[in-house]
């Protein structure tokens, strides 16, 4: 692809995106991956659900592994693609970003109407009673007492997890039937760094595309859905994304 076509693809996007009335951003690994944190974005330790539950063993290196990443996690600051998200929610018509990132970077960054489809890793929930409980504050506590499986202080014999999903448990209804309707209803959606590849994610852009949206994919990697959505602008999203907020400024103004 030759420098004027790269120009030219990212200018029609930031005209898309300054005419759409219901934009929508969905994000992925590859930002998280950015920001330093590549094995939250990655999460292939979460073990099986079932396993979780009934095998103490299998809590505790899970736990373990939490204790070692989840610093980092905390620690990361939002990066140019985080930022430029936010820059594009003051600039156009977002109506709402939708992530598989469990970082809560975006929200970090100062982005509002956030979607966690794969949920937060910030949190704990008692998979007995549902009580709640900061991820930090969990960690702490097991630190202080010797701990290797922490439990809810509530109901006394809950296992506590992340509400993020593990094999064999379904992703937070609730999140995932927004983002459906936030998707069925948009008229542009841009793929920054987004994973594609399963579902219900990998139909995002189909169903969006169906719905008469225009559709764009920012990634470093080539991926399937390059061939059908209406532009691909190659590049890792904390590169791309800064140029698209200056593209859509310079457009806007002339
Ligand atoms: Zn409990």
């Amino acid at each position: 692809m030759s420098r004027e076509v790269e120009i030219t693809a990212l200018e029609a996007v930031a005209h898309w995106f300054s005419e759409a009335k219901r934009a929508v951003i969905l994000t992925g690994p590859e930002l998280t991956f950015e920001a330093g944190i590549p094995d939250a974005g990655e999460l292939h330790f979460n073990p099986d659900i079932n396993s979780f539950r009934e095998d103490d063993s299998v809590k505790e290196k899970y736990w373990e592994k939490i204790a070692e990443i989840y610093p980092k996690i905390s620690a990361a600051e939002p990066t140019a693609a985080h930022k430029a998200i936010y820059e594009l929610s003051i600039l156009g018509e977002l109506d709402c970003v939708i992530t598989q990132a469990v970082d809560a970077l975006l929200i970090k960054a100062g982005c509002e109407n956030v979607l966690q489809i794969y949920s937060s890793i910030h949190w704990a929930q008692c998979l007995n009673c549902g009580k709640d409980y900061r991820m930090m504050e969990t960690l702490t506590e097991m630190s202080r007492y010797g701990r290797k499986i922490p439990s809810c202080a509530v109901c006394r014999t809950g296992i506590l997890k992340p509400p993020l999903s593990f094999p064999g448990q379904p992703l937070p209804h609730w999140e995932v039937r927004e983002a459906w309707i936030k998707i069925q209803n948009c008229d542009f959606l841009i793929c920054a760094g987004a994973s594609l590849e399963n579902e219900p994610v990998a139909s995002f852009p189909v169903q969006a595309r169906g719905g008469g949206a225009k559709t764009v994919v920012i990634s470093a990697a080539k991926g399937s859905a390059d061939d059908y959505v209406d532009a691909v602008l190659y590049g890792g999203p904390a590169v791309v994304l800064p140029a698209l907020v200056e593209e859509v400024k310079r457009v806007s103004s002339v």
